[in-house]
């Protein structure tokens, strides 16, 4: 929950890794919500700044300039500004969005490396590491090949083989070469300062018992990171790319600093405090950043993905604590994985969403929709083109673009363009008034509580009562038989609309813009970027509470009429999907196709199920039926009907006399005018090939 006891909110997203475009998948973990949260921020007339930026260091993108010839800076100038155009398009409301290969992040991360340094935070290690006296560096992970201990593959990496999946350390390789310049690398002596975290453990710990109320999933992976115990993390790395270590504390240590960097991990987030510094010093205030870090009365809140928690609720905190100077998170909402049409999203193999390619197909609006009703809040979700046409078309357009587009046009055809007056106002005018008071509450009860689909089914909720509402009330029937009521009704109906253009303005801020000018209504505080400096409570400017009064005046003026949601045909989708065209086996990442992981099951929850060995006695095809088999399984004490619906992958004779394993206590359900009494087990891989999971134990048996 945010604190309202502070009065500024400081809002991060994790700085996106450019060394590629980002597609919908970052979109859903750490940037959709943020954007909601800060907007709604604003438009409650809070204080907010919004910070983000590129993580333009490490191995990944030295790696990919070396193949492409390349500067490292080249690779991150070209991505880094396809991010921040994309991320514009999709109207993320940053109000600064840096880099960190900026001097003034390299400056402020050297700062922050000296303080630690010079409080006697770190300690320091000496350990032997390959080198390459051809290129002359120290070989990180990822720059050593060899062949593997374990399987002979002869191209393992450092720190992993891609044959046998096993993890290296780059000395385990027999026969190592670097991947630079095939040198034979040596082993060398060299220093690096390391972050003593089982040392901080408890005040980590201590500073942590505070904040309980975080997601579910995030103090899950938290506390099993501290039941394990924090270990020496090193903060440098022997790279060329990165921000130097300084000279001076290296030189206190009689270390040589040529060729060291911090470790990526350690200058990204203090990205967050750079950006802050730099988005003061374009506004000509260049102490300004420091009301948001240094001040007990701001509070600070970072949205990422799950893959970033144990770095912002342990790493950056412990960092910051040490430090001393700086506020630590409130909040920490990290979401879970979204997936793409049943897979995991893989940029090399191409199965991914661009963002900069759908915004050329669709407007922003739609997949911010889309996706906020999918958002992976508390475990992953998937995401597919058709339930993002469907959303679009029918609740975008038939609800919410219906409902708004027929009362405007209504009242401008039938009132002038003119607000209509509620005069007396009968109880179902009053009942939808009434609606559109407690909604703003609701919406932004739901949006502190990091809470965005319910937040924005709340807000929907609102909409489909207005269409009913319509509905039921029939003004074109009382035009002419009872115009006050009719008038009424169209009162009613564009308040409705004022309350949804504001409480809605988070999710849909370039529609509900639009959809205020249709109702001639202006002052909102601004949701965007600038929206939430200056003083909270602007003069003229109304806010997200005042929604839960009737907006607009009888007898104002109404703007121009538009169409607010276009529907998708079935052809723009089908495009949609058939660009989806796996690359080819040219993939650096993990990424294989698998089915991804169900979220985790209960014990308990498993020993519910009863599978015992069985053995097929025979399988017909079910007459009108596709994918049944019918099938006579032996269970030993038993003799069981079950219907496979795997027809159209295997043949009866591929079952018959097969041992198989059954679920032999699912409750018994009809198909196609015939009873199953259980279900059996089947193996898919990934190209969807079905197979019986069999044994060659005696029918019976009970399988555990
Ligand atoms: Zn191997």
């Amino acid at each position: 929950m945010a604190d309202e006891k502070k009065t500024r909110i400081l809002i991060t997203s994790a700085l996106p890794y450019v060394n590629g475009p980002v597609h919908i998948g970052h979109l859903a973990g750490a940037y959709l919500p943020a954007d909601i949260y800060a907007r709604y921020q604003r438009l409650r007339g809070r204080e907010t700044l919004f910070i983000c930026g590129s993580d333009e260091h490490g191995v990944p993108i030295l790696l990919r300039a070396r193949e492409e010839g390349v500067e490292p800076q080249a690779i991150v100038d070209r991505y880094h500004l396809m991010v921040r155009e994309a991320f514009e398009g999709f109207g993320m409301s940053f109000d600064h969005y840096g880099r960190t290969s900026a001097p003034l992040h390299h400056e402020t991360s050297r700062d922050f490396f000296r303080k630690l340094a010079k409080t006697g935070v770190f300690v320091r290690k000496t350990e032997a590491q390959l080198y390459d006296p051809e290129a002359g560096m120290f070989l990180a992970d990822r720059f050593v090949r060899g062949t593997c201990p374990a399987c002979g593959h002869d191209d393992a990496y450092g720190d992993q083989c891609e044959s046998c999946g096993r993890s290296l350390s780059p000395r385990e390789l027999k026969n190592p070469r670097s991947a630079i310049t095939d040198a034979v690398p040596e082993v060398r002596d060299t220093t690096h300062w390391y972050l003593p975290l089982g040392r901080m453990q408890s005040s980590l710990e201590a500073w942590l018992s505070g904040h309980e109320d975080w997601k579910p999933n995030v103090l899950g992976q938290v506390r099993s990171w501290l039941r394990e115990g924090l270990e020496d993390r090193a903060v440098t790395r022997d790279l060329p790319w990165g921000v130097p270590v300084p000279e001076d504390v290296a030189a206190e240590a009689s270390v040589d600093a040529r060729g060291k960097v911090l470790y990526v991990w350690f200058d990204a987030p203090i990205g967050y405090i750079s950006a802050t510094r730099e988005w003061a010093e374009l506004r000509g205030e260049p102490e300004a950043w420091e009301r948001w870090w240094k001040d007990g009365d701001s509070e600070l809140v970072h949205f990422i993905g799950k893959d970033n928690i144990v770095f912002h609720c342990i790493i950056f905190p412990a960092m910051l604590q040490a430090h001393g100077d700086y506020v630590l998170p409130a909040n920490v909402p990290a979401n879970e994985f979204l997936n793409l049409e049943g897979r995991k999203l893989s940029t090399s193999r191409g199965w991914a969403v661009w963002l900069h390619e759908y915004l050329e197909a669709f407007p922003a609006d739609y997949l911010r929709y889309a996706l906020c009703t999918n958002l992976p809040e508390t475990k992953d979700t998937d995401f597919t083109w058709r339930d993002f046409q469907a959303r679009v078309n029918n609740e975008l357009a038939d609800t919410l673009g219906n409902f708004v587009n027929r009362t405007h046009s209504f009242a401008l055809r039938a009132f002038g363009g003119k607000v209509p007056p509620l005069g007396k106002g009968g109880p179902e005018d009053r009942t939808l008034l009434e609606a559109c008071a407690k909604t703003p509450a609701r919406v932004g009860e739901a949006i502190e509580g990091f809470r965005f689909r319910e937040a924005l089914e709340t807000a929907m909720a609102l909409a489909r009562e207005g269409n009913r509402y319509i509905n039921e009330r029939e003004p074109w029937k009382t035009r002419k038989e009872a115009p006050e009521v009719c008038a009424s009704t169209l009162h009613a109906a564009l308040q409705c609309a004022a309350t949804l253009s504001v409480v809605l303005d988070p999710f849909l801020p370039a529609s509900c813009r639009r959809l205020r000018a249709q109702l001639g209504l202006e002052g909102l505080r601004d949701s965007g970027p600038g929206g939430g400096l200056g003083s909270p409570s602007r003069e003229g400017c109304f806010t997200w509470d005042d929604a839960a009064h009737p907006l607009l005046e009888a007898g104002a003026p109404l703007g121009d009429a538009g169409i607010l949601f276009s529907k998708i045909a079935n052809e723009e989708v089908e495009v949609q999907v058939a660009k989806l065209v796996e690359g080819g086996g040219e993939g650096r990442e993990e990424d294989s196709g698998y089915v991804p992981l169900e979220s985790p099951c209960a014990f308990e929850d498993f020993a519910k199920i009863d599978l015992r060995a069985g053995r097929v006695v025979s399988a017909v095809k079910v007459p009108k039926s596709r994918k049944l088999l019918r099938c006579e399984v032996d269970l030993g004490f038993e003799h069981r009907q079950i219907l496979a619906g795997v027809a159209e992958h295997l043949a009866p004779k591929d079952l018959e006399g097969k041992r198989v394993v059954v679920v032999a206590n699912l409750a018994p359900r009809k198909m196609m005018g015939l009873v199953s009494e259980g279900m059996l087990l089947m193996a898919e891989d990934r190209e969807g090939r079905l197979a019986p999971v069999t044994t060659d134990l005696e029918p019976g048996s009970v399988v555990r």
